[in-house]
């Protein structure tokens, strides 16, 4: 009833052929689209486009029309193979060697694509079909860049369309030593901030003709730095506020400089919210710069809030499958950096479960083919679950 590849292995070496380095969509979709079609999903190319950004080619395919709908989200952009000569097989060749598949986005996240693909595939030639609800995949090509026409613009187009989503599973590469070990159940927000330190410019022999403010913004660094956001919650690790970038444009060793500059990088749990972060970085710096006598402006920039699915009957669904699958309660986690369930979550609950992330972005990304099988047996559970036992509440 296909007409390409089946198997997660020859999908994943499909899709890895494909060379879809951000925001190029490389074949990966027209892979999808040609297993897809031919099994009765209805398949929608979306091109996005945003003035001063790359188009981007995006993918949704569903299957059914009716509750409850469960989508599988992902991307098949990669980031780039970086020097190919370091590989100790070509990127987009997608070599198995050893029982490992090797490539750029083996494990981010071609391979989960690929898992997910056979799982569902399987899925239907089992029941003749699908017998009731929806399900769909909603893939993007713009994750690892800015994410403008990917996700965001997706979700638009959905609402436009009056589509609901009633659970997401996201194929982020979540475990960390063996499949299904960590799951997430949400993500930290992420937000920047831009402190300058405002001086006076002048000749460094004649210091007391001018405002040196340097030495400023370092104690204001140590104030903030050395004062936590809060010791952590139930789900979530403590906030960390980190200084990531000092600059101060002067090359003068004799010139005091007019002013100084430091970025932060916030990833902030769930007992704040993005303007609580605000008010808390501006009121710290407030009070260290009154004890250092500085005069400052702030800037904030930043998308992902915080959020968490809490543990339920999706979660648990993922949870019951993997422990069926490996013999492993998954620990159920928030850390690392952003995904774009972070936009998802606005649709409806979302859950990440993929392959192991040890060489994500990596030279010589791999994947055991192991892997690939486990975690294929782990999401046709995860959906037999899904239907069999009815929709989740949204
Ligand atoms: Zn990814």
């Amino acid at each position: 009833m296909t007409q390409g590849p089946t198997d997660a292995v020859a999908l994943a070496q499909a899709l890895i052929r494909c060379p879809s380095v951000t925001p190029a969509e490389g074949g990966a979709l027209g892979v999808l689209e040609d297993v897809l079609k031919p099994c009765g999903f209805a398949c929608h190319r979306l091109r996005m486009t945003a003035p001063g950004t790359a188009d981007v080619e995006n993918f949704y395919a569903r299957l059914g029309s009716t509750s409850p709908h469960l989508c599988f989200a992902g991307h098949t952009d990669v980031v780039p193979a970086g020097d190919e000569r370091a590989w100790t097989r070509p990127p987009f060749a997608a070599e198995v060697a050893g029982g490992v598949l090797y490539g750029r986005g083996a494990v981010d996240m071609k391979g989960a694509i690929a898992c997910f693909l056979a799982a569902a595939l399987g899925y239907l030639e089992a029941d003749g079909g699908l017998k009731r609800g929806s399900l769909s995949f909603l893939i993007t090509g713009d994750e690892e860049a800015v994410a403008i026409n990917g996700t965001p613009k997706l979700i638009d187009w959905l609402r436009a369309r009056g589509e609901t989503l009633d659970a997401c599973l996201v194929g982020e590469p979540t475990s960390a030593q063996a499949v299904g070990d960590e799951i997430k159940i949400g993500r930290r927000g992420y937000l920047n901030a831009k402190l300058t330190v405002h001086g006076k410019q002048g000749h460094s022999a004649y210091a007391e003709r001018a405002v040196n403010p340097i030495p400023k913004l370092a104690r204001m660094i140590d104030r903030i730095s050395t004062t936590p956001l809060d010791s952590g919650s139930k789900h979530f690790q403590p906030s960390s506020l980190q200084a990531t970038i000092v600059s101060v444009a002067n090359t003068a060793t004799n010139v005091i400089p007019g002013a100084a500059q430091a970025n932060f990088n916030i990833r902030y749990n769930d007992l704040h919210t993005r303007a609580g972060i605000e008010a808390w970085v501006k009121a710290r710096l407030q009070a260290a710069a009154e004890e250092v006598g500085a005069s400052f402006s702030l800037a904030f920039e930043g998308s992902g809030d915080v959020f968490l699915t809490e543990p339920g009957p999706l979660v648990g669904a993922m949870a019951a499958a993997i422990q069926a699958v490996t013999g492993r309660a998954p620990a159920l986690t928030t850390n690392g950096g952003t995904s774009d369930a972070r936009f998802l979550k606005d649709l409806c609950p979302v859950v990440e479960a993929g392959l192991v992330n040890a060489t994500a972005h990596q030279v010589d990304e791999r994947v055991a083919i192991a892997d690939l099988a486990t975690l294929t047996a782990v999401y046709r559970r995860f959906i037999d679950g899904y239907f069999a036992g009815g929709a989740f509440p949204r």
